[in-house]
């Protein structure tokens, strides 16, 4: 039976293209990049050439753009990085980011250093105002997400940019989520840091990449995570991920070809399942997502009332789509973003996420609406509706 794979904010397929590219890379810069005999350098010159293509999607310069394994790990170093150069310092940031910038400020926390997590309102979203307000004197950085990956949210980051720029407080940005989706330049988003991701953009998985002004390392080199050999410059020791590093450069070049095209194409096949879903389904739904220009155009997250989505999902198989987070889904704890936007327990259980992608046709959007309404049946109880999710700013 054929799966309508529609959860691309998980993970997405790798293009063939960058298949190609790697297996090639595998055979022929197979040498350390950093050995200096000619195979060495010639490596090297491939991986130096996907930081240009990485550098340039961002809008940096090359010695700006440091490899990692994913953006998990450039989250853990930009947050650590900067911390670790003022051990105590303050962070802001927000409650709807990912685990891997959450749990990075709570370790902090229990190192010593204070946490703002500001909270988000109904629709996920944050104030350039309200991270003004809560700066203080001994704020080391700020960290809030470009987009979201359980519903989509694009947070206003330039306008944060303009305020963090003025008190002179670093940014970080984790655009893991927006890159494949959203043009992104660092210097019009006024960010310091910026964190990528290569299986969010049809790339290899375990490969990822950080953005650090040079104005930020000028003052201060970060504090590095892994000690050893002095690769990226010391950030970040470890023999690179060639191939893989080829390869994301690859998947980079294809979303530049392809990003606003794709993007108005995926916003149409959402419209169409939205449509189609209203039509068939006999148990209503509810979105927690938005679908106007300030949400990811081809990703959606809706509750069916009085539906449990870990019993509805088991039952729709022919169709890869996830509840909440696949991050979280493993630990079946209600998903934080979701109670950050203020909606009831019973709305969170009935939660489901779903993106379509580079791959998907027109006739998956269809297909999956019909297979959801078939299995999303009506429940005698409905759910109670939501409520709105401003609360006040959490201090750790
Ligand atoms: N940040 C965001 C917003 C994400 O969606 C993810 C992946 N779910 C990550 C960070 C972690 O990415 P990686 O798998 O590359 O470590």
């Amino acid at each position: 039976m054929r799966t309508i794979y529609l959860d691309h904010q998980a993970t997405t397929p790798m293009d063939p293209v960058v298949m190609d590219v790697m297996q090639a890379a595998y055979t022929q810069y197979f040498a350390n990049p950093a050995s200096p005999h000619a195979v060495g350098v010639r490596a090297f010159r491939e991986v130096e050439r996907a930081r240009s293509a990485v550098a340039r999607f961002v809008g940096g310069a090359r010695s700006e753009i440091y490899f990692t394994s994913g953006a998990t790990e450039a989250n853990n170093i930009a947050i650590k990085g900067v911390a670790g150069r003022c051990p105590g310092g303050h962070i802001v940031t927000t409650a709807t980011e990912h685990k891997s910038v959450l749990d990075t400020c709570e370790a902090l926390h229990a190192a010593g250093c204070a946490v703002t997590v500001l909270p988000v309102d109904a629709q996920g979203r944050v104030t350039a105002e309200a991270v003004a307000r809560h700066l203080r004197d001994d704020t080391v950085l700020v960290s809030v997400m470009l987009a979201n990956n359980e519903i989509g949210t694009i947070q206003p980051i330039a306008e944060i940019g303009r305020v963090t720029r003025q008190a002179g407080v670093p940014l970080h940005c984790d655009a893991t989520q927006a890159v494949g989706s959203l043009a992104v330049d660092v210097t019009e988003l006024g960010v310091d840091l910026l964190t990528l991701s290569g299986h969010k953009i049809y790339g290899p998985k375990g490969i990822g990449a950080l953005y650090v002004a040079n104005r930020l390392t000028d003052i201060a080199p970060l504090a590095p995570l892994i000690h050893g050999g002095g690769q990226e410059r010391g950030l970040r020791a470890g023999t690179l991920n060639t191939a893989a590093i080829i390869g994301l450069g690859a998947a980079i070049t294809l979303v530049e070809e392809t990003r606003d095209q794709e993007a108005r194409r995926l916003a149409k096949f959402r419209g169409t399942f939205l449509a189609e879903l209203t039509a068939r389904s006999r148990a209503p739904f509810r979105l927690n997502s938005g679908t106007g220009p300030d949400f990811l155009p081809h990703a959606l997250n809706l509750s069916f009332e009085g539906v449990d989505a870990q019993e509805l999902l088991p039952r729709l198989t022919d169709l890869a789509i996830s509840t909440g987070s696949a991050c979280n889904s493993s630990a079946q704890e209600p998903s934080h973003v979701l109670r950050a936007i203020g909606l009831p327990p019973e709305r969170i259980r009935g939660s489901i996420r779903l993106s379509f992608g580079r791959f998907t046709a027109e006739r998956d959007a269809i297909d999956a609406a019909c297979s959801l309404a078939a299995a999303a049946l009506p429940q005698p109880e409905s759910a109670a509706p939501g409520r709105a999710g401003q609360k006040g700013a959490a201090a750790w």
